[in-house]
């Protein structure tokens, strides 16, 4: 009997229950993103800025061994303990030990996520029962003072309102705090100010750890950690083991990149560096102490799927783009870690089971990996934990359904028009509902017999002297749903004077077996479609295809699933969008289609999230307007909430979430002035959902063009 999910669906309906909540996240996690954005703006070559935090960091994690011993070479040159805990347990060790040897009763601490890791005050105050620790972050401290888990990795706080922080403080201080932004900040100032004063030891976590020099870089915005280092006698650095890079040309890159990705600043308030200490006066010797964390970092180096996640600059603007994390954040998006990347860190340093308590609010729209300035693939390493749990554990019906969704197409195409009959009745859909999962609120499309495959030979041409020559490929919507847009696809490129070829031997894209983790099939399925898509690349043939999550596994998904293959590196460097393909290659001159050359109204474009890491919708757009459109993108910046077949599931980890998550695009689509009539996107199962969702009319772009 298969996990199911219970306790996190649970979760879910109590988030989409709590509007409040919900509307603060979305103000902050889309402050977040539009503040990233507007600053990547600014810099000369923000593309040239993210691959060279990429080299920085995939290089320090190949050479981590050597960088681990220059670093703590220079880091006792400097005079100061370094020690490499195994794990939490050596690293909670090592400071009892060091508050018993020096009576220590006051610990302060600035914001570090390592040390949340390891749950350090909690093992601190169990294991020295005289000891007070406090979080001296304002975020952490009021963390803390709830007794909650981080909520996002940056904004520790960030679900709280000013009057619940106002409240919480008036707990702690005894005294009436007013919900004030200044009152509230007074109040902070005065209540942690005996800590920082008072504290014999300081713990710190540390952004950078430079090794030709042996020092440590803390960023904060609020100068807590420069007190917390400098004050009491002994500061302890608790630092991740895969936080050392060689050089300080690479260090100040870094110190960029946090900003610009965390807040969207440039630089951070407080940029302390701790290379050693000296004593105060003449007697009083002051230490540091450094702890370099392994923790499952080394295994996480030795696994070929999840060491990317070394690479993480912790950041947090993943959390700002993933759509589910924003509707119901990271209480239950996360454990201790929270957000996309909190799961594959989740599933190496605190186990799979706790990983997947959350792992399969991954939608797969890849908006993480569009986001992350170490352009990390968060999703596949998501979808390789989902694989685990699901071997583990077991896969839950709909979604061993709606994987198989080749299958079950082309058996509802060969039976069509029974097929439909029956998907489409009231009874069996209440029966699939029921029994299977599957929402009966969405409509499904219907099949026809006589798919694309059967059509193309009644429409290939042979072309005389063509421009080029193309393999087009239908995935599954073009071919047993909607044949009509093959058809037109082909017709079009044939009236440019392209060569265009159709293998049926191929098969659909795949991706829903990636989302659903189970990446063994959709390994097979990659193998097979390049390596018979690879003998028309070397025949001179181009791959296109009108469904950008086609496009999107052919460039990106296939290759990483083969490993880097010599013939998913060519398919993909072969392989074009529709529109991009009609661009570049054939120019031709568009008009608007048959019936809507009197279409005054502007028309609203979607660009779906797989369409986001390809050409975000800019070669379909410019098509429309050269076809005489007026378009207007309309976005919220994340997903509209379908995710593929995600949408299509029954209740909280399904329908309910995926309509959530739409609902601030519905909402714009809706209420835009003057009103949007016609929605173009590409996507066939954004079109489901934005059918649901909006009053307004959804449209192929191919079928809003004649040539
Ligand atoms: S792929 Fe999308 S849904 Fe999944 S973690 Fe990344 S942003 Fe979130
Ligand atoms: S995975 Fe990327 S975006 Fe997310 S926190 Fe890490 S560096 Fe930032």
């Amino acid at each position: 009997m298969p996990k199911d999910y219970t306790p996190l669906k649970k979760k879910i309906t109590a988030a989409l229950n709590d509007p409040e909540r919900g509307k603060t996240l979305l103000v902050a996690v889309k402050r977040g993103r539009d503040a990233r954005h507007d600053q990547l703006a600014t810099l000369e070559d923000p593309e040239g800025f993210r691959e060279g935090i990429k080299e920085i960091k995939t290089n320090s994690i190949a050479i981590l061994d050597s960088l681990l011993t220059t670093f703590m070479e220079n880091c006792k040159l400097n005079g100061n303990q370094v020690f490499v805990a195994k794990d939490g347990k050596q690293a909670i060790d090592y400071i009892l030990d060091l508050a018993y040897k020096n009576n220590v009763t006051l610990i302060e601490k600035s914001k570090s996520l390592t040390t949340e890791e390891i749950e350090l005050n909690h093992h601190l105050i169990e294991g020295k029962k005289d000891l007070n620790v406090v979080e001296t972050d304002l975020g952490e401290r009021i963390i803390q003072l709830v007794d909650e888990k981080p909520y996002h990795l940056v904004f520790p706080a960030i679900h709280k309102t000013q009057g619940e922080v106002a409240e919480i403080f008036t707990r702690a201080t005894g005294s009436q705090v007013p919900n004030d932004l200044p009152a509230i900040m007074d109040a902070v100032r005065k209540h942690l100010r005996p800590t920082f004063l008072n504290s014999q030891l300081g713990i710190t976590g540390a952004n950078i750890a430079v090794a030709e020099t042996g020092s440590i870089i803390v960023e904060t915005n609020e100068g807590n950690a420069r007190l917390v280092s400098a004050v009491p006698d002994i500061h302890v650095v608790v630092v991740g083991m895969e936080k050392i890079i060689s050089t300080w040309d690479e260090a100040l890159k870094l110190v960029m990149a946090h900003p610009i990705s965390a807040t969207g600043t440039r630089l951070t308030n407080y940029v302390s560096i701790v290379t050693g200490r000296l004593p105060l006066g003449e007697n009083r010797a002051r230490e540091l102490h450094v702890i370099i964390l392994d923790n499952g970092r080394t295994k996480m180096r030795q696994d070929p799927w999840l060491k990317e996640g070394l690479d993480c600059i912790r950041c947090g603007a993943c959390m700002n783009a993933c759509p589910t994390y924003g509707i119901v954040g990271g209480h239950t998006f996360g454990y201790i870690y929270p957000g996309p990347i909190g799961i594959p860190w989740t599933e190496e340093v605190h186990g799979l089971d706790k990983a997947a308590e959350f792992a399969h609010l991954c939608i797969s729209c890849g908006l993480c990996k569009e986001i992350c300035p170490a352009d990390i693939d968060i999703p596949m390493m998501i979808a390789k934990v989902k694989e685990e749990d699901v071997e583990k554990n077991g896969q839950l019906t709909p979604n061993k359904i709606l994987s198989q969704s080749d299958d079950f197409a082309r058996i509802a195409s060969a039976t069509a028009p029974l097929s439909n009959w029956v998907i489409q009745s009231r009874v069996s859909r209440g029966f699939m509902d029921r029994f299977l999962g599957i929402e009966k609120k969405r409509k499904l499309p219907r099949f026809q017999r006589k798919t694309f495959a059967k059509r193309f030979a009644s429409i290939k041409q042979t072309v005389p002297n063509p421009k080029g020559k193309v393999l087009y490929f239908a995935d599954l919507v073009a071919n047993y749903n909607e044949p009509e847009l093959g058809v037109r696809a082909v017709e079009l490129l044939q009236k440019s004077r392209i060569d265009v070829a159709f293998d049926p031997k191929l098969k659909p894209s795949g991706m829903p077996y990636i989302s659903y983790g189970e990446l063994k099939k959709a390994r097979r399925i990659a193998d097979w479609n390049v390596n018979l898509l690879a003998g028309y690349v070397a025949k001179g043939h181009d791959i296109v295809a009108t469904e950008p999550t086609a496009v999107y596994c052919l460039k990106f998904a296939y290759p990483k699933l083969l490993d880097n293959s010599k013939n998913s590196l060519e398919v993909a460097s072969k392989s074009f969008e529709y529109f991009e393909y009609l661009e570049k290659k054939c120019n031709p001159n568009l008009s608007p289609a048959s019936g809507r050359e009197n279409e005054r109204t502007t028309i609203g474009f979607h660009i779906p999230c797989h369409q986001r890491a390809l050409s975000s919708g800019k070669f379909t757009i410019s098509a429309l307007e050269s076809a005489g459109y007026r378009v207007k993108v309309i976005e919220t910046g994340t997903c509209c909430g379908m995710a593929g077949t995600f949408g299509l599931k029954k209740g909280p980890l399904g329908y309910d979430l995926s309509m959530a998550v739409g609902k601030p695009l519905f909402d714009l689509f809706n209420n835009e002035s003057p009103a949007i009539k016609i929605i173009a996107t590409e996507s066939s199962v954004c079109t489901i959902q934005l059918e649901d969702g909006t009053k307004c009319e959804l449209v192929h772009p191919l079928n809003l063009i004649s040539y």
